[in-house]
């Protein structure tokens, strides 16, 4: 796997059920993804949709197989990229404000795949 990697917009697959959050990040995917596992040692009101995930349905995340969507070195590219991956899936967990700045015409054509 190539987490070593940098400037991605990434997958994390549920290991229990269908539901997946897509996740965007300049540096290494590897440290995000330690982030990621560590969040759920926070107290829980500063939980991520992840660890909510995880402790609310009781679920884990496929953390040896997290998904590189997109590489782009641009910030801008690589959000709006993020935006057109949570859109297109129809399970993902990430919040809504996530999205909110992708117009919603975009709804339409990405929905349709
Ligand atoms: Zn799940």
């Amino acid at each position: 796997m190539n987490t070593d990697k940098t400037d991605v917009v990434y997958r994390i697959q549920c290991h229990d059920c269908d539901c997946c959050y897509v996740g965007q990040t300049k540096r290494h995917l590897s440290t995000r993804i330690k982030e990621h596992r560590m969040d759920i040692k926070k107290h829980v009101s500063d939980h991520s949709v992840v660890s909510k995930h995880r402790t609310n349905e009781n679920h884990d995340f496929d953390w040896n197989n997290v998904q590189i969507l997109h590489q782009d070195k641009h910030f801008k590219k690589r959000e709006i990229a993020e935006m057109c991956f949570i859109k297109s899936h129809d399970s993902t967990i990430n919040l809504q404000r996530d999205t909110e700045k992708l117009p919603c015409i975009y709804d339409i054509i990405l929905k349709r795949k």
